[in-house]
């Protein structure tokens, strides 16, 4: 069995006991006085660990994010670990969700996005230094609001991607595969205006803004091409005030999701050119692509293979995929650093009540991120 994973064997309890610290101290995302409290909680642990520089990065309207360093011995580029410490899950969750372990399984909010993965990052930097003994500069964000678009960490992310060498995302894995894709994802609202008249004295004088969305959402979602990967999702919608009275307004919120940085700024150009098919109808879009696609490159690719050759030494066989949801890893890709996401635990039910981890896979996936530290 390798060293690296040995070590990590012999620490499942040590590991799984700190899984349940950072699970039971709740993060909701928009709790800022939880979150900082996790975020000082973090500082201190990090520090824990031989050579580990915590620093708190405050955040107004959001919780304090937290930046570790360890300083190497050469001067070459930092490798970046990234994850998030919020959750989706609300304060009280823990009472009718409590950490448990249970059949080689541990559950609770956010075990899966993305606390193990956390963890398993932080015992990824102590098997480095306390088994390979590697002093390689690593730098690890650990940012409080992802699980809302990232606002106040993006400046942060995007700098230290910038600055590294390689950037590893700890977030859940694709039952078990690494994500070497993501798509990008758009949020929109139209916007419609018609003129209100009445229904059966008048029905010629109005212009119907519902009619007017109607025949848009039938345009929208014709763009969804399972092909290209390109989906158009009306999720909300509504309009009108009364049942007699021709709708002078309706709105509609819009999910848009593509593959490549080509097909999401298309996308971007369709959805803000949108125009009324009636006369009288007026169309505004608000919006635009928040998260952009993280597109498989040849240095992913070549990331992607080494670490499947890292993980076969380790003992498991790795995959890759797409995943049809933004993280972080986007900003990161997005500013050119080469960027391996997905790193995190296997498990499932991210936002579910199923919320769990294969403990199995723990000292595994962290042997493999310490592997990459080491060997990149
Ligand atoms: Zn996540």
């Amino acid at each position: 069995m390798h060293e690296t994973l040995r070590f990590l064997e012999a620490h499942t309890d040590d590991i799984l006991e700190d899984l349940r610290l950072f699970v039971e101290r709740e993060t909701p995302s928009t709790d800022k006085k939880l979150l900082d409290d996790f975020a000082r909680f973090l500082a201190d642990y990090a520090e824990t660990i031989q050579g580990g520089r915590a620093e708190i990065v405050p955040a107004v309207g959001s919780g304090d994010h937290i930046r570790i360093r360890w300083d190497g011995e050469g001067s070459e580029p930092p490798i970046f670990l990234l994850g998030h410490y919020d959750t989706v899950w609300a304060e009280g969750t823990i009472e009718r969700m409590p950490f448990s372990i249970r059949d080689g399984v541990a559950t609770g909010p956010g075990v899966f996005d993305m606390k193990c993965g956390l963890v398993q990052g932080f015992w990824a930097v102590r098997a480095l230094r306390e088994v390979a003994g590697t002093r390689r500069p690593l730098v690890f964000v650990c940012n409080s609001d992802e699980e809302v678009g990232s606002p106040t960490s993006r400046a942060l992310i995007e700098d230290e991607a910038r600055a590294a060498g390689t950037v590893l995302v700890l977030e859940p894995s694709l039952g078990g595969a690494l994500k070497t894709a993501r798509k990008g994802v758009g949020r929109y609202y139209v916007n419609v205006t018609g003129k209100p008249s009445h229904a059966g004295l008048d029905p010629e004088g109005g212009v119907s803004a519902i009619e007017e969305l109607a025949h848009l959402i039938l345009e929208l979602h014709g763009h969804t091409d399972h092909e290209t990967g390109t989906t158009v999702n009306v999720g909300v919608m509504g309009g009108g005030t009364r049942y007699n009275v021709v709708a002078a307004e309706a709105f509609a919120e819009v999910d848009v999701r593509a593959v490549t940085v080509a097909e999401a700024e298309r996308m971007d150009v369709i959805l803000s050119s949108l125009k009324a098919r009636h006369e009288g109808a007026e169309v505004r879009v608000e919006g635009g692509m928040i998260w952009p696609p993280m597109e498989r490159t040849q240095k992913t690719a070549e990331l992607f293979a080494h670490a499947k050759e890292l993980a076969a030494e380790i003992g498991f066989e790795l995959r890759e995929g797409l995943a049809g949801g933004a993280s972080d890893g986007c900003l990161c890709a997005s500013v050119g650093a080469p960027t391996l996401d997905g790193l995190g635990a296997v498990g499932g039910g991210a936002h579910a009540i199923d919320e769990h981890v294969v403990i199995s896979s723990i000292p595994k996936r962290a042997a493999l991120v310490a592997r990459l530290m080491e060997t990149l």
